[in-house]
């Protein structure tokens, strides 16, 4: 591109869950001049997010400018099969250089506050890395940064893993509370950069505005100033948080301006309304691939299930400190199914049906022995997903159902990835989780909102032509990133800058020689942290 319009420093400005279907009528209400400002002097895309669009999966893939099947993460969780465990992803998972590697191989410095898949912090990276709401406490992600959590501190500003929105508020009460909260995060992240700032000479820095997701999850119809909402005090109370949004906007936009930074803000999926959850083990049951015990039937498993939780906890007992992820987990214990019958099951996974097939390679044991058998299996499950329908509207409740082996020529084994991805259409979860009185569909009365496809992204800085939305997906962001810093994109980032929308003809600096992938660091957070990121997300109600 052309050197007159590159930019020294670029300030990212993270916007979890941002859609256009709001980010317009909050910026046309006149009630965010911020917003409006920066939506008005923008170039604008479209952005497509990766399928499933998760958080983590969403922003590896920003972070590392390619896609799931390249950097490896697919969920909040993973199988290791090795041991039957269903572990938490990390960044030390992911398999592929980031963005603040780029950076920092430049010599740059960088901040990063609150990125989802950013813990624990890469050594490699310069700078401050502090995590996102896969950190296991606030106080883990500011550990490698004594001095800024020192100086956060003093300010008395706000600064946590936002677990705010735990449920639809009931009462106007509850509704104050959370946006009062909601509003504190927002202020805590302007004054957490103001810090940053203060103490590094960064190149890229990355805010993320983490509540903004959650916020929308459970008050989504308070949100939207285009509807003609009875409840208009609810509504002015929710109007409050967007405030302390456009707030937050304005003092990072006034951050970037005193750098001469470009201002660059994107989210990692867009948002709609919610319409219910789909019980994966419904849909393989009534397929007739996923089996039930006969006899006396889920006595056995949860017996089993408590002989491998005291096996647990006495192991934790004699090796305190030590993870328990090594240890092989009884197949009976993983679910309360046959698993000599059964030949697919889904065990993680909410925003996705991710389903494994029940083969030798994979679970040392089960009914599919050959390569025939499994071809068979994989062709049943992908039409039972495909034919899945609405009971009422009779409408199809997946969109897009593909074997990963065929589609991104990986072995799924090796990769400790699911053999089939279902994506649910626009408004639906998933849920892998076993009742006693089966349910294809259910709702969830907390859940107002959720993710959809398309997020945003705006792109501020000189000499980039305002307007127009173009659409782009989300592995292209991190090499136009790159390049507006004037920085070469590395040759692993699959995505394109979007140079139609840099001025100067943008021309593509030459890629750098194929990196190699970034070893895995599979044993990346204890028990203990898993167990507190779990239960931060299940309150949050990313998992089940
Ligand atoms: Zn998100």
């Amino acid at each position: 591109m052309n050197p007159a319009s590159r930019s020294a420093r670029l300030l990212v400005i993270g916007l979890d869950g941002a859609t256009y279907d709001l980010l317009v009528p909050w910026a046309e209400s006149g009630r965010m001049p911020n917003l409006a400002r920066l939506m008005a002097t923008s170039a604008r895309a479209v952005v497509n997010s990766t399928r499933p669009y998760i958080t983590p999966v969403a922003w590896t893939t920003f972070q590392t400018g390619c896609d799931p099947h390249e950097h490896g993460i697919l969920d909040y969780r993973y199988l290791d099969h090795r041991h039957r465990r269903v572990l938490l992803n990390h960044a030390g998972r992911i398999g592929r250089p980031t963005l603040f590697d780029a950076v920092s191989a430049a010599g740059g410095e960088v901040v990063s506050l609150n990125l989802p898949m950013t813990f624990p912090a890469p050594s490699s990276v310069r700078g401050i890395v502090v995590g996102g709401l896969d950190s296991p406490s606030i106080d883990a992600a500011l550990a490698p940064y004594p001095e800024f959590a020192r100086e956060l501190r003093a300010t008395g500003a706000r600064f946590d893993l936002g677990t705010v929105w735990r449920n639809k508020p009931r009462t106007f009460e509850e509704l104050s509370q959370g946006i009062d909260e909601t509003a504190s995060i927002f202020r805590g992240q302007a004054t957490a950069a103001a810090v940053a700032d203060r103490m590094t000479d960064w190149q890229l820095m990355f805010v993320q505005l983490q509540v903004l997701d959650s916020l929308q999850h459970r008050c989504w119809q308070w949100l939207d100033p285009r509807q003609g909402s009875t409840a208009e005090l609810w509504m002015s109370k929710a109007q409050q948080a967007l405030r302390a949004l456009d707030d937050c906007l304005g003092e990072l936009m006034e951050l970037a301006a005193r750098r001469n930074a470009a201002v660059v803000a994107v989210s990692d999926h867009g948002f709609g309304p919610f319409r219910g959850k789909i019980t994966l083990a419904e849909i393989l049951s009534r397929a007739g691939l996923l089996c039930w015990p006969r006899g006396g039937p889920a006595a056995s498993y949860y017996l089993r299930h408590g002989v491998w939780r005291l096996r647990k906890f006495l192991y934790r007992r004699f090796n305190p400190g030590w993870s328990t992820a090594q240890l092989t987990r009884p197949l009976g214990t993983l679910l309360p199914i046959d698993w000599r019958r059964s030949t697919a099951l889904a065990l993680h996974g909410n925003l996705g049906g991710l389903i494994y097939l029940n083969t030798r390679e994979r679970f040392a044991s089960g009914p599919l022995k050959t390569a025939g058998q499994r071809e068979r299996a994989l062709a049943d499950v992908i039409q039972a997903f495909e034919t899945a329908a609405h009971p009422q509207t009779g409408e199809p409740l997946f969109v897009e159902v593909f074997g990963t082996a065929e589609r991104y020529g990986i072995d799924p084994v090796e990769k400790l990835w699911p053999d089939v991805v279902a994506i649910p259409a626009a408004g639906f979860h998933t849920r892998h989780k076993f009742d006693a009185r089966p349910q294809l569909l259910r709702t969830d009365p907390g859940m107002a909102a959720t993710h959809r496809l398309e997020g945003v992204l705006l792109l501020h800085a000189p000499r980039v032509a305002a307007g127009a939305y173009r659409p782009a997906e989300l592995r292209d962001v991190a090499p136009t990133l790159l390049q507006m810093l004037g920085l070469r994109v590395p040759a692993h980032m699959s995505g394109q800058a979007l140079a139609d929308l840099l001025s100067g003809g943008a021309r593509r600096t030459s890629p750098e020689p194929r990196a190699e992938p970034r070893e895995l660091q599979l044993a990346g957070i204890t028990d203990a942290d898993q167990r507190s990121v779990e239960a931060r997300l299940r309150d949050l109600g990313y998992l089940d």
